[in-house]
């Protein structure tokens, strides 16, 4: 075992940890407090190289591995989970599928755009009424001369205001009830209208949309993989996608500790330090291994998808447990600060409320632990379509 990181992969942490403490931090409560979605961020964040940083070379991306991209999403979160999540959506559930299902002129159009951040990705696969059941989707495709009018709503769409490339999932075939009838197709922004801005929680610096397409005619060149075969795109991205969000959900954790141990040096009560008292003492080394044992976690899933090995187990288990890791860890951060961390003075609040959302998208706790279960009880056949 080795449990280094590469030179390659310690550069690319170092740069982004160093662009994200220099260029997000200092806004990230502003923009949180004003909902402003960073559209310029991403240009920088490009020039870098790190909207495509795992994306091979010869189509625009940086070539590095998978787990140099979970670093970059783990340093962004830490300063900003919403930047975290606009990249990890645009990466994970936009570029990465269309290099893994697309064919070969699919890859060329599609995939360098998005690579060098000239434009956003997006994944559409959400409806009012199918959310974790994403097989009850309504969306339709019919056919129509070599190709498909696709009709529909999607709900919570992240970059869905702002993105140029969307991977949407759509029925094919009616008569099939379930994931069965069900294909992925690429999407352009002007098949799209955007109908709403969700307000939400937390993750307040990424953009959280509805969208319809309203009988957006499309040729067979944008079919993504089979048709009717769609729902393999879904859960293989998910697969992947859930290891990025781990990564999200590790990196807000870290932020909150670290705010976490520097006041617990500094703040008194009593005559002492509050890192005097064992109580302070015992939560910070919860957060410490907690964030370690997640770490382990999360980079083993990612280790085990840069192999080309089967990683759906693993994923589930990293998300699951750094999701709610994120979200105990960070209401403790709250609790170290005491009413401090409760106002805005500090960035805990957010911190708490970013770390929410990882436990619900990109698969619900819940759902993590269904997968999680199937693998272990080798419940191979997929009676259960879950995401
Ligand atoms: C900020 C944000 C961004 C998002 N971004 C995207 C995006 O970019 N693209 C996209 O397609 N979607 C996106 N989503 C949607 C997200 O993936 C879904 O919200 C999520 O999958 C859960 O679906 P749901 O909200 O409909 O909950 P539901 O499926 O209605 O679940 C409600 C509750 O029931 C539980 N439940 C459901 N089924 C089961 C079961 N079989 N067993 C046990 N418990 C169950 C759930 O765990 C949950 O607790 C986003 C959501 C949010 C809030």
């Amino acid at each position: 075992m080795d449990f280094d990181l590469t030179q390659d992969q310690r550069e690319i942490q170092a740069l982004t940890r160093e662009f994200a403490r220099a260029e997000i931090d200092p806004h990230a409560a502003e923009w949180d407090r004003e909902h402003h979605f960073p559209r310029e961020l991403y240009g920088r964040l490009a020039e870098l190289g790190l909207m495509g940083v795992c994306v091979p070379e010869e189509y625009g991306g940086g070539g590095a591995d998978f787990l140099s991209y979970i670093l970059v999403l783990e340093e962004l979160s830490r300063a900003d989970a919403g930047v975290g999540v606009t990249v990890a959506v645009h990466t994970s559930a936009a570029t990465l599928p269309l290099l893994a299902y697309g064919t070969d002129e699919q890859k060329s159009r599609f995939v360098p755009p998005l690579a060098r951040g000239e434009q956003l990705g997006a994944f559409a696969l959400t409806e009012a009424e199918a959310g974790s059941d994403a097989g009850a989707l309504r969306t339709r495709a019919e056919a129509a001369g070599d190709g498909w009018t696709i009709t529909g709503a999607k709900q919570w769409i992240t970059n869905g205001r702002h993105a140029g490339t969307f991977i949407l999932f759509a029925r094919t075939d009616p008569e099939i009830a379930g994931a069965r009838g069900v294909s992925a197709f690429i999407l352009d922004a002007e098949h799209v209208r955007v109908t709403r801005d969700e307000e939400k929680l937390g993750l307040n610096s990424s953009a959280t949309n509805d969208i319809v397409v309203e009988g957006a005619r499309i040729g067979r060149d944008r079919l993504l993989h089979e048709e009717n075969r769609g729902f393999r795109v879904a859960m293989g991205t998910l697969d992947g996608g859930r290891i990025g969000i781990a990564a999200q959900a590790l990196g807000i954790a870290q932020a909150g500790y670290e705010v976490a141990r520097e006041y617990a040096a500094e703040r008194r009560a009593f005559g002492h330090r509050i890192g005097d008292f064992q109580a302070i003492q015992h939560k910070l080394a919860d957060m410490s291994m907690e964030i370690d044992a997640t770490r382990l976690l999360v980079y083993r899933a990612a280790w085990l998808k840069q192999q080309g090995r089967r990683h759906t187990e693993e994923g589930a288990k990293a998300k699951l447990f750094a999701s709610e890791m994120a979200r105990r860890q960070t209401a403790e951060a709250i609790q170290i600060l005491g009413g401090y961390g409760y106002t805005k003075e500090f960035p805990v609040e957010r911190y708490y409320r970013d770390a929410k959302i990882t436990e619900i998208y990109e698969g619900t706790s819940e759902i993590q632990r269904l997968v999680i279960a199937r693998s272990i009880l080798g419940m191979t056949e997929r009676s259960l379509v879950v995401r």
